[in-house]
């Protein structure tokens, strides 16, 4: 007999290594710090959308283009998604995978991104800036999900790759990719201390 693997959903793990990365987290986390400090428009979506913490995403979703320091991170993402769209067998057509958005997200006690997709883009994914031990990690769910009707339910040790969600651990100085349909959520942040992240959009039209 012979079991074939169709159709796979994949996730990239990486990190930004070496003094130069510590120098760069170091900058990012002031830089978010001083733009929630700056950003009026963005604290008052964020009061209404993103209770007990801080989001750039509706007001200041261009930071590539706006801080020397968030471009140098943009730089050093490129690279991690050109790897990412080969191992997705992409065919780019001559085109550029190319970041179109990046914003801050910074999560106190209580904050939680509910569970969405990213429409309109290619690649997302985030990078952690700050990330205080216990803080929760970013949670995938199986895109199958919807079509399962009279499937049952997986065995609570399930390989990974067989289970409806799983949770990725998030650690400063490491980023996730992964395709913009896939949906996630980070649970409530527990924690006083702050989650501090950077996430960001890849399209190629
Ligand atoms: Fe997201």
């Amino acid at each position: 007999m012979a079991i074939q693997l169709l159709f796979p959903t994949r996730v990239y793990q990486g990190s930004m290594r070496g003094r130069a990365a510590a120098t760069l987290n170091a900058r990012l986390l002031r830089e978010c710090r001083q733009l929630r400090a700056e950003d009026a428009a963005g604290r008052r979506w964020s009061r209404l959308n993103y209770p007990g913490g801080y989001t750039s995403y509706a007001s200041a979703h261009r930071m590539h283009q706006l801080s020397p320091t968030f471009a140098q991170l943009a730089r050093g993402l490129d690279r991690h998604v050109a790897r990412f769209a080969r191992a997705l067998s992409f065919d780019l057509r001559g085109r550029a995978l190319a970041m179109t958005d990046c914003w801050v997200n910074i999560m106190g006690a209580g904050a939680a991104h509910s569970l969405h997709l990213h429409p309109l883009s290619t690649i997302s994914g985030t990078y952690y800036v700050r990330v205080p031990r216990g803080a929760p990690g970013i949670k995938f769910e199986d895109p199958r999900l919807e079509r399962f009707m009279a499937a049952p339910p997986r065995r609570t040790q399930a390989p990974r790759g067989d289970r409806a969600w799983v949770t990725l651990r998030a650690a400063a100085g490491q980023l996730v990719l992964f395709e913009s349909w896939l949906r996630h959520e980070v649970a409530a942040q527990p924690l006083a201390a702050e989650r501090v992240s950077v996430s960001f959009n890849y399209s190629w039209f």
